[in-house]
């Protein structure tokens, strides 16, 4: 086993060593890895075994023959989906079906946890095989946001679904509240659009009703019609920025965004 040099052996070794004193070093460095994980996750573990798994990516598993976070992951990825759905239903009582999957879709997506996960630094505490560390595995938004799903599903096991509730919420809120806003949408132009149009109808137009002030300040109005019909208008100092905010009023006024 060629690959098996001796530095991996010791790394491999060390989560089996803890009654051999000759690893106590190693050890007590891994304890710190978890002190350091717990710290930054905000949770003490009653069992700290969940955590390790959670943050043990396939690669080191094949490497260490552990058990990976796959199955963590799988769990993680409902308890997931229940808080978001549940918070999206009740905190958004005029908004239907199809727009409340747009935004949870957007908020458990990989980019969106990759995001979120900078915030307790979990990159770092992955533990990944030796070819994955090498080939930039660290940074990829597939492999955090997976152990991301992994780390919920142990607090889950652990601690129960409302303090987990309650620990997604906290670190999701920015998020949440970015896209319930309509910010994390594409935009209001190509929302609006999609809410109207359906084949040949619901035709989204606009068109400038006022250009004032100087050239390096200048105020646009603009009024977006559907059909042909005025629906709002909206002021801002370029074209864009007036059609945005006047779709944002009509999507607003028809409750598909706060
Ligand atoms: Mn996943």
């Amino acid at each position: 086993m060629p690959q098996w040099a001796p530095s991996m052996l010791f790394i491999c070794i060390a989560p089996k060593s803890e009654a051999v004193s000759l690893f106590g070093a190693v050890h007590i460095r891994k304890e710190l890895k978890m002190n350091n994980a717990e710290k930054n996750i905000g949770y003490t573990f009653k069992n700290v075994k969940l955590l390790e798994t959670a943050l043990t990516h396939s690669s080191y598993a094949n490497e260490c023959r552990k058990e990976s976070n796959e199955r963590l992951e799988f769990l993680g990825d409902s308890v997931l989906s229940i808080i978001i759905s549940d918070y999206l239903f009740k905190h958004l009582k005029n908004i239907n079906e199809g727009w409340l999957s747009k935004y949870r879709a957007t908020l458990v997506c990989e980019q969106s946890l990759n995001e979120v996960a900078k915030k307790i630094n979990l990159s770092s505490l992955i533990r990944l095989g030796k070819g994955e560390e090498l080939t930039g595995g660290r940074k990829r938004a597939s492999i955090v946001s997976d152990a991301f799903e992994a780390v919920i599903a142990a607090i889950y096991i652990d601690a129960g679904m409302e303090f987990v509730r309650k620990w997604v919420i906290d670190l999701m809120r920015d998020a949440i509240d970015i896209v319930v806003s309509g910010h994390g949408y594409a935009d209001y132009k190509t929302m609006l659009q999609e809410v109207f149009q359906t084949g040949t109808t619901g035709k989204v137009t606009y068109r400038i009703v006022s250009e004032t002030g100087q050239d390096h300040n200048k105020t646009f109005e603009v009024e977006v019609l559907v059909d042909d019909m005025p629906k709002a208008r909206g002021v801002g100092h370029s074209k864009k920025e007036a059609e945005q905010n006047a779709a944002h009023a009509v999507l607003k006024a028809i409750g598909k965004v706060l």
